[in-house]
């Protein structure tokens, strides 16, 4: 009746790259660098959510070798990932998730990320959790050079 997952995401990030992380547009001199808008938040969800099924994972689904994705707004691998999900005959009970990244701080845009992910889920703002650390300055996250986020969904058979 029940499946967990579990994804995790790394980027790159670097000047001269709009900043989208949970869905959103985040004021910052650096983004991430990617093929798509490199959404590390939505990436990981996205794998959570197929690795709950053993549909692989996002790089199987959405290649970075196709142009489709160039650009592409993470968002639309989310909902194209919970499609999958939902064609299997499951829904998402609730996720959680942590960012790690040195700056900037985030915990002012955490509730729009969280309704935006929860509005693509079909599920409760309350259902959607979205945590941040710093590294303590501490290795690539720490320099600034990179950002990770983690997350982990619980799914339920309809
Ligand atoms: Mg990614």
């Amino acid at each position: 009746m029940f499946r967990i997952g579990q994804g995790i995401d790394f980027h790159q990030l670097v000047e001269g790259r709009e900043f989208w992380l949970g869905g959103i547009h985040i004021p910052h001199h650096k983004g991430a660098l990617g093929h798509s808008d490199a959404d590390v938040l939505l990436h990981a969800i996205c794998d959570a959510l197929l690795g709950a099924l053993g549909l692989g994972d996002i790089g199987l689904h959405f290649p970075d070798t196709d142009m489709a994705y160039k650009g592409a707004d993470s968002k639309i691998l989310l909902k194209k990932s919970y499609e999958l999900v939902q064609a299997k005959g499951y829904k998402l009970v609730n996720a959680d998730s942590t960012i790690l990244l040195q700056a900037p701080k985030i915990r002012k845009y955490v509730d729009e990320m969280r309704q935006v992910i929860a509005d693509i889920l079909e599920v409760a703002i309350d259902d959607i959790s979205i945590k941040a650390t710093t590294t303590e300055q501490l290795s690539f996250v720490g320099r600034e050079e990179g950002i990770v986020a983690t997350a982990n969904v619980l799914l339920q058979k309809v």
